[in-house]
């Protein structure tokens, strides 16, 4: 059985314990290869590497740091079947997913950033008469960048090549439902001509290496995706310590669709913004609420049309939704399909399980799930399922779907389907979310702010506000 193993100095290397877990390939149900599972002392030998690459990186130009950067994404674009496969295989999500959405995006991640370095600048104040200011932004030190299973090289890279782009030193580590890509990035980092200890790359479990990681006192930053709540022990944990945080967590995300919207775009839209990656991406619209007057015309079109999509194994072509990412995640989803029973939610799709062929049949797949007549602040409503699953409930006014809307303790990303301009820009407005999309879904810049308000987060990720975050501010004031 392949093991795994950790990329700490430029080299990979077995963790200290020799303590293994096992890694599952959701499209079987099967173990396929160990993962470390690594611990503080593991951590400790990757912050003594960082700590003697730190004055060669972070005093490296902004030129030089970017052609390294350059080239790690042309590594991974080099060799994108291997990584499109190791992907699918990891997660359960359809390997035309991963072609096309999770490896490009990483190889985006390091080119963007890689080129953001060059141009980023800081500003200065003029004081009429008196003097100047003029801001510095260094490079923090040792950073940690924690990242979840749903999009796992696409975010491991989103935090990593911002820090290191700013001059860093990394202490990674991908989540240990989906280590595959993050291992094979070391590889890649290496070839590129990354020096040796710049970016490590542990694996294991979040309560150990994970720990380890968040208290080590010369890690000065933390950046998480990842739950809710494990983001708020984070913060509980790290904050004392100083440490800089941000912190990209869970979201129940509402899909508010009124009857004057552009139909078929909207009932094609919604059906990826429900199911994409199996309705495991944290953009994901769970909660549709439709303007009563389009309420069963909307229902209809997409109860048929789910209940079409393909559930296959992830390398078939036809798979329109793989398989969930684990055991006890599907069974958690399945559980909250049992709850809206109980709260007296109908389903009008899906619901169950799918049995698929050997040797697929012990996967962990679930059919795209359609619920209507449940209250909105009931706990299928209100609590983040990460699945396929969807309630749709119909709405009077503007005023009632925004309470709704606002209802739960998240507010990540939210989407809005009208043809009424000004009504658009005014419920935009109103929603509490970090992210809003009108008309469209997923539609992502790299540059602008990513992140949610309330429950979903503290910070936000992309462009400058990444480099912010991954630098520290110095004002320096000269007197005339
Ligand atoms: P999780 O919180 O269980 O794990 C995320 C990462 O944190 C993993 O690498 C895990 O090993 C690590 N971890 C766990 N306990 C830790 C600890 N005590 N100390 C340090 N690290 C620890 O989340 P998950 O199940 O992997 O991911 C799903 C969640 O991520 C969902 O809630 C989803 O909404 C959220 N998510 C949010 C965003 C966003 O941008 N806001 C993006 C993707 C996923």
């Amino acid at each position: 059985m392949e093991k795994l193993q950790n990329f700490i100095d430029g080299a990979y290397c077995a963790p200290k314990s020799g303590n293994y877990i096992d890694n599952y390939e959701p499209a079987t149900g099967k173990v396929y290869s160990l993962i470390p599972n690594s611990d503080a002392s593991d951590v400790e030998t990757a912050v003594q590497a960082a700590e003697r690459a730190y004055p060669i990186w972070s005093k490296m130009s902004a030129e030089d740091r970017s052609a390294v950067l350059i080239r790690l994404s042309e590594g991974i674009q080099a060799r994108m079947d291997e990584f499109v496969a190791a992907e699918s295989r990891d997660n359960g999500k359809p390997v035309s997913l991963a072609a096309h959405v999770d490896i490009p995006r990483a190889v985006s991640n390091f080119h963007f950033f890689a080129t953001a370095i060059v141009h980023f600048a800081s500003e200065s104040h003029f004081m009429e008469g008196v003097g100047v200011n003029y801001t510095l932004r260094k490079p923090i030190g040792i950073v940690g960048c924690i990242s979840p299973w749903n999009l796992p090289l696409y975010l491991f890279s989103w935090k990593i090549a911002p820090a290191l782009a700013a001059g860093n030193c990394v202490i990674a580590k991908p989540s240990e439902i989906t280590p595959y890509t993050a291992y094979l990035l070391g590889q890649v980092a290496k070839d590129a001509g990354l020096p040796d200890g710049v970016l490590n790359i542990l694996h294991g479990e979040g309560k150990t290496v994970g720990d380890a990681i968040i208290k080590h006192q010369k890690i000065k930053a933390i950046s998480f995706t990842g739950g809710t709540a494990t983001g708020e022990y984070i913060a509980r944990t790290a904050a004392p310590m100083f440490k800089k945080l941000s912190l990209e967590l869970g979201g129940k995300n509402p899909n508010i669709i009124f009857a004057d919207c552009d139909f078929d775009d909207m009932l094609n839209t919604t059906l990826r913004s429900s199911f994409a990656n199996q309705g495991q991406i944290c953009l994901c619209g769970s909660r549709i609420f439709i303007e009563r007057p389009l309420y069963e015309r909307f229902k209809e079109a997409f109860v048929a049309k789910v209940a079409k999509t393909v559930v296959s194994n992830p390398t078939d072509p036809k798979a329109i939704l793989g398989a969930v990412v684990s055991k006890p995640h599907m069974e958690k989803v399945l559980s909250y399909v049992e709850l809206a029973k109980q709260e007296g939610g109908t389903v009008l799709t899906g619901g169950e399980q799918v049995q698929l062929d050997a040797p697929y049949n012990e996967g962990y797949y679930i059919r795209p799930t359609v619920i209507e007549g449940l209250a909105y602040d009931c706990r299928t409503n209100q609590e983040e399922i990460f699945g396929p699953v969807v309630t749709i409930t119909p709405f009077d006014t503007e005023e009632e779907v925004l309470l709704m809307a606002n209802s739960t303790a998240y507010g990540l990303a939210a989407t809005v389907w009208t043809s009424d301009l000004k009504r658009a820009h005014r419920v935009a407005d109103e929603l509490q979310s970090g992210i809003v999309w009108l008309n469209s879904w997923l539609v992502r810049d790299l540059r602008t702010p990513f992140g949610g308000m309330k429950a979903s987060g503290v910070g936000r990720e992309g462009g400058w506000e990444a480099l912010r975050f991954f630098t520290e501010a110095k004002n320096v004031f000269v007197k005339y």
